[in-house]
């Protein structure tokens, strides 16, 4: 028999805890969203000047989300959406109809997700869940503080927690010596390119925010070396379309006298080292008993990514797959974690759990993937897990034409790096992708 409504927490109103909340509340739960920000969005509320930027501009700040004023999104808007609210221009309130529109739309479209499906009532705004403890009844305790006014604590029980508070708020960083006298940023607190004006900048990193970050700066800076740990140790080159953009192996050390020697041997005095260098999980809320560690952003045992094994179904992660398309993501795994909870759709015991997690280490050590690639879904196998998730939850697979669309796009960043967001080749992907849509508008 499916168990009644359960009392659920829900932590963070950004993209997966907005998802996570509808689905919760679909399957018939009652479910608390705890926001410590005034309003929904969480990474897509963008924030200018990084308040942390003055006072660490290496460090953390929970309180503003990693977004440049330039950013624009790096998926097609048809592949980023959620599966049954679509991210079109067709949509009545965009502002910015681009295929790869600013961050601003992105905050729109998930402000009209949390308006059309009435999710705002279940949010308490600036509240930050400070502790979450397991009781001996085996509901669990939930610390929160109200931030502004008093601050005041409050603790209340839930049967179930789900945790949706996101990773690209606590900076990872590379280890540069103390002696080496410039400025050291993350790319968190990072915002618009004018201080960086006729400065010798160096990027350590890869990802999209460095390609996006590098580019930007390189519009003011005198020079921008991009160090890139994956690059073949002898690398050291122009980049096309640049004059003052080079492309560098890994950073070999830094000098007191200012003075950065790359492992391909060549040298820069830098006024500025930019680390683009990504994130790590942080859950500082929870405590032994959730019954997970965090190792070099591996958070361990996880039956599929969402679930720790000894506590399931009542703690549960949305979100922490990475090189995914986040949204879809977001909805399935919430979709099964409310069908779990409500006992409509079963775990296996245990062991099986934990066999399935040694086969994903084991399938990591296959690839000789460090321990920090766990959550890596990149190779294909995010489809293979959405379409895994959709299946437990009797939901379609994944649209082919948003497969198509997400290699396609891939494919054309590789060959466009500077202008895949407004060229492309995949326009019939974009007209079924439209046909689709009629179905939900
Ligand atoms: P977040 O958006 O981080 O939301 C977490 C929320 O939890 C926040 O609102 C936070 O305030 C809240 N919270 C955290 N801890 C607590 C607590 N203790 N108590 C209460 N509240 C708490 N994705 C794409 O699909 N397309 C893109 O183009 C794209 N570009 C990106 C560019 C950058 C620079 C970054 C950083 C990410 C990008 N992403 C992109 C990924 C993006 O992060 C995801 O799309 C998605 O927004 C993540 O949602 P989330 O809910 O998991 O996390």
């Amino acid at each position: 028999m499916p168990s009644p409504s359960l009392r659920l927490a829900v932590v963070g109103a950004g993209a997966a805890g907005l998802a996570a909340a509808r689905e919760l509340r679909r399957e018939g739960h009652a479910p608390v969203v705890f926001e410590r920000a005034a309003a929904v969005g969480g990474t897509w509320l963008y924030a200018s000047p990084a308040p942390a930027a003055a006072a660490d501009p290496l460090g953390a700040a929970a309180t503003h989300s990693s977004l440049y004023a330039s950013l624009r999104t790096n998926l097609p808007r048809e592949v980023m959406g959620f599966l049954d609210f679509p991210f079109t221009a067709a949509r009545g309130s965009v502002v910015d109809a681009r295929r790869f529109p600013g961050h601003e739309e992105v905050l729109r479209y998930l402000e009209d997700f949390a308006q059309r499906f009435d999710l705002y009532g279940l949010v308490r705004f600036q509240t930050e869940v400070v502790g979450v403890r397991r009781e001996s009844g085996g509901r669990w305790a939930v610390t929160s503080r109200k931030l502004g006014e008093k601050g005041e604590h409050d603790e209340e029980l839930y049967d179930a927690v789900v945790v949706c508070n996101g990773h690209y708020s606590e900076p990872r960083v590379a280890s540069i010596p103390d002696a080496w006298p410039g400025k050291q940023m993350h790319s968190h607190n990072y915002r618009v390119p004018e201080p960086f004006l006729d400065q010798v900048v160096i990027v350590i990193g890869a990802s999209a925010s460095a390609v996006d970050i590098s580019r930007d700066i390189a519009s003011v800076a005198k020079e921008v070396h991009i160090a890139d740990r994956s690059a073949p140790t002898s690398t050291c080159e122009q980049q096309p379309e640049y004059d003052n953009m080079w492309l560098h192996s890994m950073i070999d050390h830094a000098q007191g006298d200012g003075t950065v020697v790359f492992q391909d041997g060549s040298s820069i005095k830098a006024d500025v080292i930019m680390h683009c260098t990504g994130y790590l999980y942080d859950f500082p809320f929870l405590g032994d008993d959730s019954t997970i560690a965090v190792d070099d952003n591996c958070v361990d045992p996880l039956y599929k990514h969402v679930f720790p094994i000894e506590v399931a179904p009542d703690l549960s992660f949305i979100g922490l797959p990475w090189k995914v398309i986040p949204f879809p993501l977001f909805e399935l795994q919430s979709k099964w974690v409310a069908g779990i909870l409500s006992g409509r759709i079963k775990l296996p015991s245990k062991d099986e759990m934990m066999e399935d997690v040694k086969a994903i280490y084991s399938r990591r050590e296959t690839r000789r993937w460090p321990k920090r690639y766990t959550h890596n879904f990149s190779g294909g196998y995010q489809f293979e897990y959405d379409d895994w998730l959709a299946e437990q939850c009797g939901h379609p697979p994944i649209e082919e034409w948003r497969k198509l669309m997400y290699a396609a796009n891939a494919k054309n960043k590789a060959a466009r790096p500077e202008r895949y967001r407004d060229e492309w080749d995949d326009d019939y992907l974009v007209a079924l992708a439209n046909e689709d849509f009629k179905k939900y508008l």
